[in-house]
């Protein structure tokens, strides 16, 4: 008979199993254990620092407080992400959260603006985001609710230090009741009848049991690889990225609202700006540049002394083949990685939490419920997944044999079909409601990376140019008048009381 389940065993303490085991343990109080056990041998990856605006909402969930979680976490806001380089050298481009027009949705504001730009009127893009035009003078704010506001278009996330958030999580949880157990797993115990893993036994002999496992072990996946062998897709074809530099800079120059990416002869750059310190690493393929001339890279474009020597990380981009497999749930990097470029992992997680919470299982653990689970989750990483090849499918950077790879790079059917779409006649559109990235996303990276459309849709073009015209500009002006009466960045975060004390 199905019975509920009793005790969850989340493995592993980087972000995603902290994040899991505080909302595990707020959505379900006594009726379950949440216990986390973590190997302070083995550490975590820790350089997830940039995320997207949904995150607020997970904090809310774990009902964090948000100025003590920025204090703790050394966190600033982030608006955008900066391009640099991508589309050609020399050129730069936002992708800014929020949308573009008034109100919070695109609508058909694209289309009359793809009108005006035709008739050689109307302003760049950017010129109707709240967020790419409070980024670029670095100003931040708190967003409004009411959506005849142009501050309800000024959604933002967060740069935080991701040793710090997990440790803050850490905290919080043990303060509720989680229990955490350092040891290291040394094998994992599965049932003979049907492969469901009943427990993990430790280095020092002890053994913990649970009904339901959560493997947040990083790229080691440890219980849905090691003992399930339940499979990974490998997508290096479409995303070639291979390897990663990381280290820390000391701050340079006034806080910037946004991440940076700078493109590279191999890969690309990060430049976050914390608190305390600049986050930066270098994302590469390792089949287009060897590692020390990728850390001397590095090294030679920080704006600020280094902390540290270059940490390596190497990984293969792709997911495996079902994120839950028997009683065990993937959560984090042993789910898979698509490459930091939009910050999507941690959101991945928060995503697999929701969705866990939404297809919680009782101890039948029903195939119908985990395909279910499995298949909404799957839509949402391969849209991501096309989302981020677009930025290296538009490239029209010739001068190295890897951007020339990644421009000549063959894409998967359902990013061919949104490219051809909006060359024609800017066709933008959302195919289910487990997509993450917007229809504002899209257009920004699409115009950003040089993709103008070929026509707009000529039922735009019966509009009066003059009137529309006068229409953009008084929107454009709103928005630019909005954003330099926001305050600057440093100056909010210590008004709001969200700056941490030894920053
Ligand atoms: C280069 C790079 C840049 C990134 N940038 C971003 C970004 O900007 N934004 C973003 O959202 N994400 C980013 N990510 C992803 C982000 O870092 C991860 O999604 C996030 O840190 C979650 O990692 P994790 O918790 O899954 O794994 P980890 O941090 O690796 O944690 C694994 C845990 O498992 C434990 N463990 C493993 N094996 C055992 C064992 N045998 N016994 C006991 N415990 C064990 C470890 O002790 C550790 O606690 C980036 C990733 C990389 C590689």
């Amino acid at each position: 008979m199905a019975e509920p389940i009793k005790s969850i065993l989340v493995v592993g303490g980087g972000t995603a199993g902290w994040m899991a085991a505080a909302a595990l343990n707020k959505a379900l109080g006594p009726h379950a254990t949440v216990t986390l056990i973590e190997s302070d041998d083995i550490g975590i990856v820790g350089v997830g620092e940039a995320t997207v605006p949904p995150i607020r909402d997970f904090n809310t969930l774990i009902q964090l407080d948000d100025a003590e979680f920025m204090r703790e976490t050394r966190a600033t806001l982030k608006l955008a992400i900066e391009f640099v380089d991508w589309g050609q050298k020399g050129e730069r481009y936002l992708h800014p959260f929020g949308t573009f027009g008034p109100g919070a949705t695109l609508g058909d504001f694209h289309q009359s603006w793809l009108t005006l730009r035709q008739r050689g009127m109307g302003q760049e893009i950017d010129a109707y985001s709240i967020c790419a035009q409070a980024s670029r003078l670095g100003r931040v704010g708190m967003r409004e609710a009411d959506p005849r506001s142009p501050l309800s278009g000024l959604f933002s996330a967060y740069h935080f230090d991701a040793g710090l958030y997990a440790r803050y999580l850490r905290k919080v949880c043990e303060g509720r009741g989680v229990r955490r157990e350092e040891g290291e797993i040394v094998s994992v115990n599965q049932r003979s009848r049907d492969g469901f893993v009943t427990g993990v036994t430790l280095k020092d002999g002890r053994t913990l049991d649970a009904d339901l496992f959560i493997d947040c072990t990083g790229f080691r996946g440890l219980l849905i690889e090691g003992a399930l062998k339940t499979g990974y897709e490998d997508w290096s074809h479409w995303l070639p990225m291979n390897r990663a530099l990381a280290v820390p800079c000391e701050k340079a120059g006034p806080l910037i609202p946004y991440t940076r990416a700078t493109a590279r002869e191999a890969g690309w750059q990060w430049r976050i700006g914390l608190q305390h310190r600049t986050g930066n690493g270098y994302v590469y393929c390792s089949d287009f540049i060897d590692d020390a001339t990728a850390a001397d890279t590095l090294m030679a474009n920080l704006d600020g002394a280094p902390l540290g020597q270059p940490r390596p990380l190497k990984f293969v981009t792709g997911r495996r083949k079902a994120y839950w497999n028997r009683n065990v749930v993937a959560m984090g990097l042993s789910s898979g990685f698509i490459e930091p470029l939009e910050s999507t992992s941690i959101h991945l997680v928060q995503s697999a939490i929701y969705k866990l919470l939404q297809h919680f299982p009782d101890t039948s653990f029903s195939p119908a419920n985990i395909a279910s689970y499995n298949r909404r989750l799957g839509r949402e990483v391969e849209q991501i997944r096309d989302f981020v090849i677009l930025h290296y499918h538009l490239t029209r950077r010739d001068d190295t044999p890897f951007w020339r790879h990644a421009a000549g790079m063959a894409i998967p059917d359902s990013l061919a079909e949104r490219v051809e779409a909006f060359r024609d006649r800017g066709l933008l559109f959302q195919v289910g409601a487990d997509e993450y990235f917007s229809m504002g996303s899209w257009l920004a990276v699409m115009l950003g990376q040089g993709l103008m459309p070929a026509a707009a849709n000529p039922l735009h073009g019966l509009q009066n140019p003059a009137s529309l015209a006068g229409g953009f500009d008084r929107i454009a002006g709103v928005i630019r008048q909005t954003a330099e009466r926001l305050p600057g960045h440093e100056a909010f975060l210590k008004a709001q009381n969200m700056w941490g004390a030894d920053a």
